[in-house]
């Protein structure tokens, strides 16, 4: 990351502040002509189901064939409480904003050829939950089970090495906040992640290798679960895998 983008990234949240403190003192009429919108901010927001829990620190918004998930990347939840394996790393606040926030594909396609994630996938994100915080191969870039060897928090994460925070499991701790009935994250093929529940409460039966069913009206969705996969064992749905990682996705600091 070039200093260039740290300072055009400062220089936004300064015009973000201005903006709703001029908004509060004169009203919005007049700024759209002093302050013209980024694209991000000029895109229609989006009301994702999940995500809108969270709409104060996560913006969705819809460029091309994807929803762009925003956020900084920082849960509002103590984070690195509860390891058990050594690590030194400090979670920071990360870019993931405009054409680098987290892309889900508006209109999953389910895949000819659904790819495993026991040995695909080991770098990077394969799900975003709702809060804004990326979620992992439940299984490390050393293919070992991240949870299992006592690496992650009390609340299924920790940081990788540009200190990026990030879970490697399924974060059963938003539904104190959102409930069981909307998802707990977005898999990176576009379908949604929910609880080990359904929607009328029940709990999920039939899970495939990669943790998905299909519903009564044929639509696909994954469950979290307690133990491996955890999430998306791998994906249903079509995704496209350079250098061990969905393409495209997020880049960290
Ligand atoms: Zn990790
Ligand atoms: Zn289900």
């Amino acid at each position: 990351m070039t200093h260039d983008h740290e300072v055009r990234h400062l220089s936004d949240i300064d015009r973000r502040k201005l903006l709703e403190l001029s908004a509060l003192a004169i009203g919005g009429a007049a700024l759209s002509a002093l302050f013209p919108l980024s694209k991000s901010e000029a895109a229609t927001l989006v009301k994702l189901p999940g995500f809108s829990s969270f709409a104060n620190s996560v913006k969705v918004f819809k460029s091309g064939k994807y929803y762009m998930v925003e956020s900084n990347g920082i849960p509002d939840h103590q984070m690195m409480v509860g390891i058990k394996a050594w690590q030194q790393q400090v979670p920071t606040v990360q870019p993931y904003t405009g054409t680098n926030a987290w892309p889900i594909p508006i209109t999953p396609v389910i895949s000819k050829t659904p790819i495993s994630a026991k040995n695909h996938f080991l770098r990077g994100a394969i799900a975003i939950a709702i809060n804004g915080v990326p979620i992992f191969n439940a299984l490390t870039n050393k293919g070992t089970d991240a949870y299992l060897t006592g690496e992650l928090d009390d609340w299924g994460g920790h940081c990788g090495r540009a200190d990026d925070y990030h879970y490697h499991m399924a974060p059963f701790h938003l539904q104190a906040l959102v409930g069981k009935k909307v998802p707990l994250a977005y898999a990176l093929d576009g379908f949604p992640i929910y609880g080990e529940t359904e929607l009328d409460g029940k709990p999920a039966v039939g899970l495939d290798e990669f943790n998905g069913h299909f519903d009564s009206k044929k639509k696909y969705h994954y469950h979290g679960t307690k133990t491996y996969p955890y999430i998306n064992g791998g994906f249903k749905g079509v995704v496209k895998e350079v250098d061990g990682q969905v393409d495209p996705q997020a880049a960290t600091k």
